[in-house]
């Protein structure tokens, strides 16, 4: 059992909240250790609100114990370095769009971690048609990390994601 194989193993498990997503997409697997047959992963929860943990430990294990070699599997939560919506993989905001959510904008997060927000949010652009002709309809959508955006171009509402 390599570590490449349990990053591979990890792809496949799915964010319960946006099913094409995998944890990996989701810049939530914080660090994977493996001594001899024992793995342990730590996952950064996204957003307090909309966790799921329970679910996401549950597949986890599942999934690493069906990888040839792999015994034990520990899941632990780790908040700090906090999660960051800016670790979301390219791939990740991709099928986020497919699936109907304009991905976070960037954080503005000063690297050094200062956590200070340097940019103003934007209107997102349409994850339908593209057209960035949108306009925030309500901050709260169905769950807490998520924001309801109607687009002006092809008439529907959309969710963005927000950032963190
Ligand atoms: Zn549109």
């Amino acid at each position: 059992m390599t570590e490449a194989a349990i990053w591979a193993a990890l792809a496949d498990v799915r964010d319960p909240e946006i099913p094409p997503v995998s944890i990996v997409d989701m810049g939530m697997v914080h660090r994977v250790t493996a001594e001899g047959s024992q793995v342990r992963v730590e996952i950064m929860p996204t957003f307090v609100g909309c966790p799921a943990l329970d679910i996401i430990r549950r597949d986890v294990v599942n999934r690493l114990r069906a990888v040839p070699g792999v015994g034990e599997v520990e899941v632990a939560f780790v908040f700090d370095p906090p999660w960051s919506s800016d670790r979301i993989t390219a791939e990740g905001r991709e099928r986020l769009r497919s699936f109907g959510i304009a991905p976070p904008p960037p954080s503005g997060r000063d690297p050094a971690g200062a956590g200070r927000l340097l940019m103003p949010e934007e209107a997102p652009a349409c994850p339908y048609c593209g057209s960035t002709d949108t306009h925030l309809e309500n901050l709260f959508g169905p769950t807490a990390c998520r924001s309801i955006y109607y687009c002006d171009g092809c008439r529907q509402p959309f969710e963005q994601m927000k950032r963190l």
